[in-house]
């Protein structure tokens, strides 16, 4: 598993990873369970961005990995990323629908017709459960707002791709504010990838991106994404070298969410949002892919940096 130079691409790195038993397969692509060594790789990660934003001022907040389903439809993610969403539906008929539930499971036949969708949406980002929270707060205070928060996300993408999964870990910082304010933040948070990278001995690189926009007029929305630098990468390769893996992201959303949740800056003006997120689960298998799968053989360094 000589990391950059044999990229043996992501089937191969994904049977690796279970040969090890660092990922733990239950028969899904992008479901996995994880072992005792790549959970002590996350948690030790997620410390040091802890470390990184302590001065910040940063608010705690902590979510399960589901958002109110009203929110979720004011959000306008079905407009963006239909095709990404997960629902949480659940049996909600008397005896003689549960009878026919039994029937159809016995005979293999289609047995989800009864379930109906519940209040909850699985979380798609770790950040999408804050904004109405804030909004519902009032005007921002002056200086505007930090929330740091840490989820597990699902996406609808289920792929042989071990840094694609359905159901991953996402922590962010997030910045509600003025422009200036929420540009600034992303601009350290920029300087602190590459630096976090370079310290974690990984080879990446910085670049535009866009989000994949559902369709035709999605088309449009990722282009004007791009011409408008709104989100950032921190790419690592992880099963190609040619195709690098977004690690860390760095998204400005403008007033996009101002808007829908009417956010309010503490002069009056509609709030802007920008975030960082990291891809817990992608750092982890990149980390995996160039030191290795054993941890007391990773560069000194880096076993500093993580547990100190
Ligand atoms: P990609 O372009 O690879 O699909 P993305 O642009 O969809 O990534 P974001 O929406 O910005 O990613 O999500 C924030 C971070 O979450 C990403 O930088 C990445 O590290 C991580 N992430 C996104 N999708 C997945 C996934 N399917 N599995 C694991 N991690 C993911
Ligand atoms: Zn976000
Ligand atoms: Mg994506």
């Amino acid at each position: 598993m000589q990391a950059t130079e044999t990229m043996a691409g992501p089937e191969h790195y994904l049977s690796e990873l279970v040969r090890a038993g660092l990922l733990i397969p239950v028969g899904v692509d992008g479901l996995y369970g994880r072992s005792g060594d790549f959970e002590d790789v996350i948690e030790a990660f997620n410390n040091v961005i802890t470390r990184l934003g302590r001065d910040d001022g940063a608010e705690v907040m902590r979510f399960p990995p589901g958002l109110n389903r009203l929110h979720f439809e004011q959000s306008e993610y079905l407009k963006s990323f239909p095709q990404l969403a997960g629902t949480v539906h659940s049996f909600m008929g008397g005896e003689c629908e549960h009878h026919e539930l039994l029937r159809q499971l016995a005979e293999g036949e289609d047995w989800t017709g009864e379930q109906k969708p519940t209040d909850i949406v699985i979380t798609p980002a770790a950040c999408y459960p804050i904004y109405p929270v804030l909004a519902a707060r009032g005007a921002l205070p002056s200086g505007g707002k930090l929330v740091d928060v840490y989820s597990y996300c699902f996406r609808h993408e289920p792929s042989k791709d071990p840094a694609r999964m359905q159901l991953f870990r996402m922590r962010e910082h997030v910045r509600i504010g003025s422009p200036e304010e929420v540009v600034a933040f992303r601009e350290t948070w920029l300087e602190r990838g590459r630096m976090l990278a370079t310290e974690l001995g990984v080879p990446f690189e910085v670049d535009v991106a866009n989000d994949p926009f559902f369709g035709r007029a999605g088309r449009m929305l990722a282009a004007n994404q791009r011409d408008q630098n709104l989100k950032f990468e921190l790419l690592i390769p992880i099963t190609s070298k040619e195709r690098p893996t977004a690690c860390m992201s760095f998204n400005y959303h403008q007033d996009h969410f101002g808007e829908i949740w009417h956010m309010q800056t503490a002069a009056g003006t509609v709030a802007h949002t920008a975030c960082v997120g990291f891809g817990m689960e992608r750092v982890a298998l990149a980390l995996f892919r160039h030191h290795g799968f054993d941890l007391k053989a990773w560069p000194e360094s880096v076993r500093k940096l993580l547990w100190g």
